[in-house]
């Protein structure tokens, strides 16, 4: 009840800040881009370059999950000139508040309208919000994005559409490998939560996951993980798979029950501060991830 107070409180904010006139600026100069999640984030800002100024609402480190607009990023979302965000359950706050604030339809995009989405295994009526975690659907996803950039911004689409096509062109890459990848015909199983479901649906993987979906507190049933270990066994399959969310409980305990060993695969929701200074970003870490795959199979 206390995070609904607040977050109408937030929302008449915003609305009566739209409403005394501090309207959003004018397209003068860089582009204004906010986005919920890493890889939106990072697919825009390889669109803009320089002609944009694109920022990312979730913190160094912050579960997607969990995440709760706060009023400041409620102003940034209303002053933007384009705000980028999935359109899943975790967004249904925010997607209210576009709608109180009577937020012109073509300064938001809701990046699952994109791609075909899958619904979600244990809310039917939800569709799984890991949109980016197939090279395929990120291709969509950025030429959408792309799109709307020059709609905002006409007088940047020459530059904004040829770093969109060298974007393209590296994702095109990145499905080529898992793609090939794929045609080894390997089962994966995650001894961990899946957010995986729209690279399995993609590439045809066939994929076994301790946890259906991507939740906090997702915890397998007795009958799942024994289904697992019969699997891993059965199949004298080499490596699971953890995701970086984790705390490795579920891969350290299949991994002393079968001997097998545990490797992580990056679902890029967010980057820690670590990976920030590293310089990882989406490509970067979904070429390790398929490094990874190979090599656990070897
Ligand atoms: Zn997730």
């Amino acid at each position: 009840m206390k995070r609904c107070v607040l977050f109408c409180l937030a929302v008449l904010l915003v609305v009566s800040l739209l409403a005394c006139g501090k309207t959003p600026p004018e397209t003068k100069g860089k582009l204004k881009i906010v986005a919920t999640v890493f890889p939106l984030y990072d697919f825009a800002r390889n669109l803009c370059g320089d002609c944009g100024e694109v920022s990312l609402l979730l913190k160094s480190g912050a579960s997607a999950h969990s995440y709760e607009p706060t009023p400041q990023d409620l102003i940034a979302i209303s002053q933007s000139d384009l705000f980028l965000y999935v359109g899943g359950e975790s967004d249904e706050p925010i997607e209210a508040m576009l709608v109180s604030a009577e937020r012109e339809a073509s300064r938001s995009l809701r990046l699952i309208d994109a791609i075909t989405p899958i619904a979600e295994a244990d809310e039917p009526e939800e569709s799984d919000e890991h949109i980016w975690t197939s090279p395929a659907c990120a291709k969509r996803i950025v030429t959408a994005i792309a799109e709307s950039l020059c709609a905002q911004s006409p007088e940047n689409a020459d530059t904004i559409l040829q770093n969109r096509d060298t974007y393209l062109a590296a994702l095109a890459e990145l499905d080529a490998g898992y793609r090939a990848f794929a045609a080894k015909g390997h089962t994966l199983v995650f001894a961990d939560r899946f957010p995986f479901a729209y690279l399995a649906r993609d590439y045809e993987l066939d994929c076994l996951a301790a946890v259906s979906g991507c939740g906090e507190d997702g915890e397998p049933s007795a009958s799942r993980l024994s289904e697992l270990i019969r699997t891993v066994r059965e199949k004298r399959i080499p490596t699971v798979f953890y995701t970086e969310t984790s705390d490795q409980r579920i891969a350290n305990s299949v991994s002393a029950e079968c001997g097998c060993k545990t490797a992580l695969l990056h679902s890029c929701h967010n980057l820690t501060r670590t990976e920030q200074n590293e310089g990882s970003d989406y490509l970067s870490l979904m070429r390790r991830n398929l490094e990874t795959l190979n090599a656990a199979f070897d």
